[in-house]
């Protein structure tokens, strides 16, 4: 059994409003170096924890985060994986559900937790947030339970939750409770004590590498039907040169209008080597297909569902996947299947 100062954090730092201050110029947020958080947690010097930290050059708001950015990051866990124990992210709340997502699905096998944080008030200010997220979140990436990592896995913590990364998305542009996990329980609630909800997480077998993958292929749309949508718009966006796959963000349990005109572009996009995948713009649910006509007619046409994907998790797996693999058969495989815990089976 490791000693607290045995245990070793690495944290990630990649921008967000976490580590802002206000401009006095032009009174807008602006990203500053890693040294202000620490000046304004204190508290992290004396954790007693081996801690350790590697800010972005320059930091990220995190609507600048891409594929490029999650590789980096992977990297920077695949490179120092065996020296640390837990890997805390800092990064902006607004893109933060498709990084822990794509993370996911980037590291197979991972044994170490993968917490990532952030907050909705800068650290600066006397009311943040952030101060208690990142703390919290330092202590569950530190968590030992039954002499293993506590939570092996990608996740987020805010708010006193823990959510698994890919079941996550952000609710509220206003709140402190800003994510919400509306298809899977938390992982853990944090109150007087910490409680982590083991039947709900994945536990790697032990014997297992970590595998790090690379690739992602960012010819990907989502299509959000509404009542009224016309035909310009599909073709256009079904059209778009080298567009390999298509999420379509439909109504209910997975249904779309049922003109001739839409399933005949539908069913070309197929024909030429799409991949159509079928993901509930309700906030939570499961898409089922075949349940109403509306959706019986896609399904026919090869329409894959997303079952209970959120919009996040289903853009960054649809990505990795075309990146990951070439033979529609193992990319429609795996769409079917969970990589990481991402649908319900
Ligand atoms: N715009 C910021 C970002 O996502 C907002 C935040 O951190 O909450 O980087």
């Amino acid at each position: 059994m490791k000693t607290k100062k045995e245990i070793s954090i690495l944290i990630i730092y990649t921008g967000g409003t976490i580590g802002m201050v206000q401009d006095p110029e032009t009174g807008s947020l602006v990203p500053i170096d890693f040294r202000h958080i620490t000046d304004h947690v204190p508290e992290l010097r004396k954790f007693g924890y081996d801690l350790h930290s590697v800010s972005f050059d320059p930091v990220k708001d995190s609507s600048n985060i891409d594929p490029e950015v999650w590789i980096r990051m992977a990297e920077i866990i695949e490179d120092s994986y065996n020296d640390f124990d837990g890997f805390v992210i800092l990064h902006g709340t607004d893109t933060m559900a498709y990084t822990a997502s794509a993370m996911s699905y980037m590291l197979e096998n991972l044994g170490k937790p993968v917490i990532l944080t952030g907050s909705q008030l800068p650290i600066g200010l006397l009311r943040t947030d952030g101060r208690e997220n990142l703390i919290t979140a330092i202590e569950i990436a530190a968590a030992i339970e039954n002499d293993a990592p506590a939570v092996p896995e990608v996740c987020i913590y805010f708010d006193n939750k823990l959510t698994r990364g890919n079941r996550t998305t952000k609710m509220s542009a206003e709140h402190f409770d800003a994510f919400n996990s509306p298809n899977y329980p938390p992982l853990a609630e944090v109150g007087l004590h910490l409680k982590y909800y083991n039947q709900l997480i994945c536990y790697p077998a032990k014997e297992k590498k970590l595998i790090v993958h690379k690739s992602f292929d960012t010819n990907v749309a989502i299509l959000k039907l509404f009542p009224g949508i016309n035909r310009k718009l599909v073709r256009a966006i079904i059209k778009t040169e080298g567009l390999r796959g298509l999420i379509i963000e439909t109504f209910g349990s997975g249904n779309a209008p049922t003109y001739q005109w839409f399933l005949d572009d539908l069913n070309q996009f197929i024909d030429t080597g799409g991949i159509i995948l079928n993901v509930t713009q309700c906030p939570g649910g499961s898409v089922e297909m075949g349940v109403y006509e509306t959706s019986r007619q896609m399904m026919a046409a090869g329409v894959i569902s997303g079952k209970d994907l959120t919009s996040e998790a289903s853009v960054t797996k649809l990505m990795h996947l075309l990146g990951r693999y070439s033979s529609r058969e193992k990319i429609t495989e795996s769409l079917n299947k969970s990589l990481a815990g991402e649908i319900s089976q």
